[in-house]
């Protein structure tokens, strides 16, 4: 039975050659000789649980702070720890690159799985947004991370009050729609986290994404030349990309993520099920090392080195000096707002004051599918209907719970609940995972 139907699902992805840089990984590797002093960490030093009935996998990551506990399980050797020596980790061009090789799979040179903005392992477990509208069934295996994320503005708007209260600003932006020259946005792929933040931070504002202002893909990597040459106005993306727009002169940050919905759901490890139902051992030994380089990195006294580990060149290319302050919680604002220094306001891996990071809560997958209901890129019935059968296929909590147990992770860090609970946000709007139709009645723009 199709849950999701195609037909509501206008696919404007920019169809993108399936070309990923598979990087040879220093898979196996001993943890860094230099950070033998560190006693501190990890937490679940237990290596148990059932042999890993292969120990490969190619895993696609985004140079973005989301790609952290993929890029520090491997190089501090927790996947080998438990058994994963011959782990790929595989920069993606762009997210429609990663798509297309998680269809692939590895077995075609692709991915097993990796890093994904919600909802898209849903959206390619549907086959709305495959090729030729394949299904490639997706299982959800953790979350990556919540916050580290923000939307940068071109220093041709400053002073204009665009900044977390989009109310200030919108005769502005409404001005320049009438203009005939709409302010123009951007975000890394259509129908997912960055497109959700941006669309939720305007309309919060009384501004209607879809019709006050000009919405457009643009991959993380190209966000500092295209702001420069002002082919766009503002952006949306993972750190470090708006950062660098402000410390290069380009603009300012009128909001970050941890300030919209403070521990909000951000991206995932997900993997294709094929490969997740043949190597379940193998499953929960990559969720046991991402497990472990999550709790690695929310010391704080890691974080310079992992900013150390995420600058080489077949990371992020991005000089240290400039990751590392965001990583403590420092965001130079610009445009006259005050700095932050707050390192709960950071992006974090493992735990939060909500609870679990790590943790995959199916109330926040609920969240992702009714925002997809709300600017009409999923049919209403999806939430009225079947999205609970769908999340219990495609989340799957029940591995995790597993190899937190099997990493000895302490019963207080292992949610019993699959559900977070009631969300609020910046606005004071309520997410109740019970009662998602009440939440969507409660916005006054929407699509639908
Ligand atoms: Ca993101």
């Amino acid at each position: 039975m199709e849950i999701l139907s195609r037909r509501y699902f206008l696919q404007t992805a920019a169809v993108t050659a399936a070309t990923s840089i598979l990087l040879k990984s220093c898979a196996g590797n001993p943890p860094d000789p230099t950070n033998t002093g560190n006693t501190s960490v990890p937490t679940s030093t237990s290596v148990s649980g059932p042999a890993p009935e292969t120990t490969k996998a190619k895993l696609g990551f985004i140079p973005i702070f989301e790609a952290a506990p993929i890029i520090i399980a491997q190089e501090k050797g927790f996947f080998a720890k438990y058994g994963m020596t011959e782990v790929e980790v595989s920069k993606q061009a762009n997210w429609g690159a990663a798509r297309d090789n998680v269809e692939i799979g590895s077995g075609g040179g692709g991915i097993d799985g990796g890093q994904w903005q919600m909802p898209m392992p849903y959206l390619i477990n549907e086959g709305l947004i495959t090729k030729n509208s394949t299904k490639v069934p997706m299982y959800v295996l953790a979350m990556l991370n919540t916050q580290g994320n923000g939307i940068a503005i071109a220093k041709s708007q400053a002073g204009k009050g665009i900044s977390l209260d989009m109310s200030k600003a919108k005769d502005y932006i409404l001005s320049l729609k009438q203009s005939g020259k709409p302010f123009k946005a951007a975000y890394t792929f259509p129908k997912a986290n960055q497109d959700f933040w941006i669309r939720y931070w305007l309309a919060a504002g009384g501004i209607n994404p879809d019709t006050d202002i000009n919405l457009i893909t643009v991959p993380a990597a190209q966000t500092v030349a295209n702001m420069k040459t002002g082919s766009m106005e503002g952006f949306s993306t993972g750190d470090p990309w708006p950062a660098r727009i402000v410390g290069d002169g380009i603009g300012f940050m009128a909001a970050l993520t941890s300030q919209i919905w403070p521990f909000h759901p951000e991206e995932y490890f997900a993997m294709r099920a094929d490969y997740v139902d043949a190597n379940p051992n193998a499953t929960k030994a990559l969720i046991k090392g991402i497990m472990e380089a999550q709790q690695w990195c929310d010391q704080k006294e890691n974080r310079p080195e992992m900013a150390k580990i995420l600058s080489r060149d077949s990371y992020y290319k991005v000089p240290a000096k400039i990751l590392e302050p965001m990583l403590l919680g420092t965001y130079i604002m610009g445009d006259g707002q005050p700095e932050i220094e707050d390192f709960q306001k950071a992006a974090l891996y493992w735990k939060s004051p909500r609870g679990s990071v790590s943790f995959p809560y199916k109330s926040l997958d609920l969240w992702f599918l009714t925002e997809s209901v709300r600017w009409g890129f999923l049919p209403p019935s999806t939430i009225e209907g079947n999205a609970k059968a769908l999340i219990n296929k495609v989340n799957r909590s029940d591995l995790w719970r597993e190899a937190a147990k099997e990493a000895g992770i302490p019963q207080v860090d292992i949610p019993t609940n699959d559900s977070r609970g009631v969300e609020k946000l910046f606005d004071g709007k309520i997410f109740d995972p019970e009662n998602p139709k009440a939440y969507l009645d409660s916005l006054a723009i929407k699509a639908i």
